[in-house]
Order: C-alpha cells, then sequence, then structure tokens
C-alpha cells in the first residue's frame, strides 16, 4: 500500500468518541483526514485541533444522505487530491428492547448504520476504483453483530448488516486490490457519546451499577481486566492500513479485551 504520509482518510462520525480517536491516530501517522460528521461544527473543531487545513479538515455529512455523501467526498477530493482510506464509524444507538422499539426507530437505526455505510462505502468506492491506487474501507461494527445482548435489536441488526457488507464489499473490490475490514468494539464508555447520550444510563439500570462505574463494571466482564479505550480502536484500525497487513481484507478485529469470549 501506498505509505500512510501520502494517503487520505475519509473518517466518518469523526467528531466524537472513537471516529474522533481514529481520525487522530492516522493524522499522527502523516496521513491526511476528513473529519465528517453530523455535527460540522465538532468536526471542524476536531479538524482544527488536529491541525491546519493542509492536514486536517471538518465537514458536515450526514451518511444517510447520499447528495450529502457525495458532496463531502467531492469537498475532500478539492482538499486532498483523492481518498486512500474510508472508514465508517458514525452511528447511533437508542437502546431499546424489543417492545420498545418502533418502526422510525427501526428506521434510524438502519438508515444512518446500514444505509449509511453503505451509501458512503458506494461513492468512495469510486474514488477509490478510479485512482487505481488500492485503498482501505475500515467498518467500526461491534460485538454486537455477533452476539446478542439485550435492549438494542434495532442497533445489533444494523451492525450486523454492517458486518456482511464487509464481506460482500471484500469480494467485489478485492480485484482493485482495495482490502475491506471490520472493528468489533465493546465497552467503550469513556469519550463516547453514544454512552453520554442515554445508552449509558440505561445501561448502567441494566445492571443495576451507577452510570459512572460503567468502564469499571465492563473492564471486570473482560477477560483481560481492561477497560477499552477509543485510542485501542484507533490502532487497530491504523494496524489495518499498513503494510503488515497487506494479504487480510474480509476480517472482523474483536477489540473488546477479551469480553466477547468471557
Ligand atoms: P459517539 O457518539 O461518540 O460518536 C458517533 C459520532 O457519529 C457522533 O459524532 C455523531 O455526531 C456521528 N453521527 C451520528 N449520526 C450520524 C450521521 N447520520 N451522519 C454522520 N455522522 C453521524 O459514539 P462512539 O462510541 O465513538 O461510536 C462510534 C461507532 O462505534 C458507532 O458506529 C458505534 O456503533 C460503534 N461502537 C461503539 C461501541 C462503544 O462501546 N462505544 C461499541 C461497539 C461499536
Amino acid at each position: 500500500p501506498k505509505p500512510l504520509a501520502t494517503r487520505i482518510a475519509f473518517v466518518t462520525g469523526a467528531a466524537s468518541g472513537i471516529g474522533k480517536a481514529i481520525a487522530e491516530r492516522l493524522a499522527a501517522e502523516g496521513a491526511c483526514v476528513v473529519v465528517a460528521d453530523l455535527d460540522a461544527e465538532k468536526a471542524q473543531a476536531v479538524a482544527s485541533e488536529i491541525g491546519s487545513t493542509d492536514v486536517a479538515v471538518g465537514l458536515a455529512a450526514n451518511v444517510a444522505d447520499e447528495a450529502a455523501v457525495q458532496a463531502a467526498l467531492n469537498e475532500a477530493v478539492l482538499a486532498f487530491g483523492g481518498v486512500d482510506i474510508v472508514v465508517n464509524n458514525a452511528g447511533l444507538s437508542l437502546s431499546k428492547t424489543l417492545f420498545e422499539t418502533t418502526e422510525a426507530d427501526w428506521d434510524l437505526q438502519h438508515d444512518v448504520m446500514a444505509k449509511g455505510s453503505f451509501l458512503v462505502s458506494k461513492n468512495a468506492a469510486r474514488i477509490l476504483v478510479d485512482q487505481k491506487l488500492g485503498g482501505d474501507v475500515i467498518y467500526i461494527s461491534s460485538k454486537n453483530s455477533v452476539f446478542a445482548g439485550p435492549n438494542n435489536i434495532a442497533y445489533s441488526a444494523t451492525k450486523a448488516d454492517q458486518a456482511h457488507q464487509v464481506r460482500l464489499l471484500a469480494a467485489e473490490l478485492g480485484e482493485h486490490g482495495i482490502k475491506v475490514n471490520g472493528i468489533n468494539p465493546d465497552g467503550v464508555v469513556r469519550g463516547s457519546g453514544i454512552f453520554a447520550s442515554g445508552w449509558g444510563a440505561n445501561r448502567a439500570k441494566t445492571y443495576g451499577i451507577e452510570e459512572q462505574d460503567l468502564g469499571k463494571f465492563y473492564a471486570q466482564r473482560t477477560l483481560l481486566k481492561r477497560e477499552v479505550l477509543p485510542e485501542n480502536i484507533a490502532n487497530v484500525a491504523f494496524s489495518l492500513c499498513t503494510a503488515d497487513f497487506s494479504h487480510t481484507t474480509g476480517l472482523h478485529v474483536p477489540v473488546d479485551a477479551g469480553v466477547a469470549q468471557a
């Protein structure tokens, strides 16, 4: 692959949490990064924390809207000349049980994560294929794409959809030298807007603990007894883009400190 210092990364949902950590790590390794998010102001603030507009730009991009996705990708190409790494990270979780989940809830979860990542992948892959330089597409899926848990049927179903998109895209884009891999995080509480926006309180209630103890609670549940932080996911996203993983595509890497097996 092209050295990271010459690559351009388009990271969705990068104004917060895991996406922000991925944008920061790729930029620290020399890549130019596009911080794309529903929240344009936060995206621009994160980009300017990372560096000047020569290395990072923040853009508004609702991944559930194809015209907005295309506009953001066009801006990325205008700013940096292309796109080499695409990270489908944008997401939200309503954290509801089967009987609480409405049709609108189901549609919102699927619009942002299943349809949104499809739209970003499809429109970005066109750029990558035309460049003829290979590239990487990374999905931030979830442990919930594989394992069932309470109160998240719509969320988990979209994560399973994303996991299969990884396999399907790996099959279609392989001949262009484009690798497609997934990361399955779990238990990232600190820095995550998902946990801050009701999911954390809901989880704490489910487990009968205080919300501020969730990080420690999750850590204790893992095989490694370690809390998972956004930078742990970012390290793996970075690694997948290096020459060390030049022959890996269609893979899902759990980054959960072993909770999936516990
Ligand atoms: P977060 O809330 O901190 O970040 C999500 C970002 O996505 C936010 O900045 C939000 O504005 C953005 N976003 C939401 N809807 C969008 C849209 N339509 N278009 C563009 N951007 C949009 O959450 P996080 O914990 O960093 O989660 C990032 C990803 O990781 C999500 O896909 C989530 O499902 C996945 N994940 C997180 C965990 C965890 O433990 N936190 C576990 C498994 C998977």
